[in-house]
């Protein structure tokens, strides 16, 4: 199940000026929240659903929004109370599935594969989920349920507000194939454009495509996009880590960036820096998160295990560009972020293939061989050269 709460920012706004007394409900007005931070300041962030409507969205300038209805109610995000209504609706769902996974601040998948024998029908539970979050908390979300995260994230997306749909293997091809590939999820802005040069207009036609073809247009994010028409997902409900016991590092753009190579640099940066730090440390990480915010403010996650505990700056390096992968739609990116955690001093290497086993132990000389005459002849001194930005360089 997918658990995505309906206007969130707009959604809670609403609930805190009611609870300080306000007459309205802004979610039934033509109503927006605006950002606060100075470079944010004067743009829309949340619309309710009747500004949606008249086509209010964000990020709009507000002084577009005003233009489409002039008498349009403004507040301004509160990110402390949006903090603990996340909280509240965190704690409830953790209460009742051992296996939840935090995807924003308002959205939460649960695997209820293991659940059904206790609670029941997944619809039925769906439902009383739902009304239960709205009953506690004063907010509606929509249940989306699928036979996988995609799925489910697809599903809780269609008609809104306070809403459970589902959208199994078997309901693809009627429920999904027929939206415009712009609601496929993970298919952003400038995807679509290439796709619709192609003739892709629906995520049917997407489905149906030559999965090669799609490949050399757009690479792994082709490869992906393809799977996902086709309802093919098979990654893990996984709790995020606890945020307290990692290294990592991150850092907001003054513009938003929107080419690979500069967010690749980016993560080599902080592979470098986080290396350094469990080196310094003498601390192995299993855990790795990739943090991307977008224009939009939503802020995404993606967690991937190393096969061994690792501090090597390239395992770490490598890694990050996978998780970062799975997880960009390609809009502008606002912040990225990369975190090591679950940390133990052991490196706990496996003796799975021959192979990769010489290529950990080959890089890990290397490491210590830097590290050693930089020691010597002070830091900087030698350094690994920039090569994993175009793979067909690397020699
Ligand atoms: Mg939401």
């Amino acid at each position: 199940m997918h658990i995505d709460v309906n206007s969130a920012f707009l959604s809670w706004s609403a609930l805190k000026l009611l609870k300080e007394g306000s007459k309205i409900d802004l979610r039934n007005e033509i109503s927006v929240v605006s950002g606060r931070e100075a470079s944010r300041h004067g743009i829309v962030v949340a619309a309710s659903i009747p500004a949606k409507k008249i086509g209010i969205r964000s990020p709009m300038n507000l002084r577009d929004a005003k233009k489409i209805y002039k008498d349009v109610i403004v507040t301004h995000q509160d990110r402390e109370f949006y903090k603990e209504c996340s909280k509240n609706m965190l704690r409830l769902i953790k209460y009742l599935f051992p296996k939840y996974e935090q995807y924003s601040i308002d959205e939460c998948f649960v695997d209820y594969t293991e659940m059904k024998k206790l609670y029941g029908d997944e619809v039925k539970f769906a439902h009383k989920l739902k009304n239960e979050i709205y009953k506690r908390f004063g907010f509606t979300v929509n249940v989306g349920i699928g036979n996988n995260k995609l799925l489910a994230k697809m599903a809780s997306d269609f008609e809104k507000p306070n809403k459970v749909h589902t959208l199994y293997l078997n309901e693809i091809e009627e429920k999904m194939w027929p939206l415009p590939i712009s609601d496929l999820f993970m298919a952003g802005k400038s995807a679509c454009q290439k796709l619709k040069g192609l003739g892709i207009e629906t995520i049917g036609d997407l489905a149906k495509y030559d999965q090669n073809k799609l490949i050399g247009l757009l690479k792994s994010h082709g490869k992906m996009l393809y799977e996902y028409a086709n309802g093919i997902d098979d990654s893990p409900v996984e709790n995020r880590y606890d945020d307290r016991k990692g290294i990592g590092f991150s850092k907001t753009m003054e513009d938003d960036i929107e080419d690979k190579a500069t967010i690749y640099e980016m993560l080599s940066k902080f592979s470098n820096q986080i290396s350094l730090e469990l080196k310094k440390r003498g601390m192995y990480a299993k855990t790795l998160v990739v943090t991307i915010r977008y224009a939009s403010f939503k802020t995404y996650n993606h967690q991937i295990k190393f096969e061994n505990n690792t501090n090597l700056e390239e395992e770490i390096f490598k890694y990050s560009k996978q998780a970062f992968n799975k997880l960009w739609n390609l809009e502008p990116i606002r912040l990225i972020g990369l975190r090591v955690s679950d940390l133990s001093n052991n490196n706990d290497i496996q003796l799975s293939l021959f192979d990769e086993n010489n290529k950990v132990i080959t890089e890990k000389e290397i490491d210590k061989l830097i590290d050693d005459i930089n020691k010597e002849f002070g830091s900087g001194t030698v350094f690994k050269g920039f090569n994993n930005v175009n793979q067909k360089k690397k020699s």
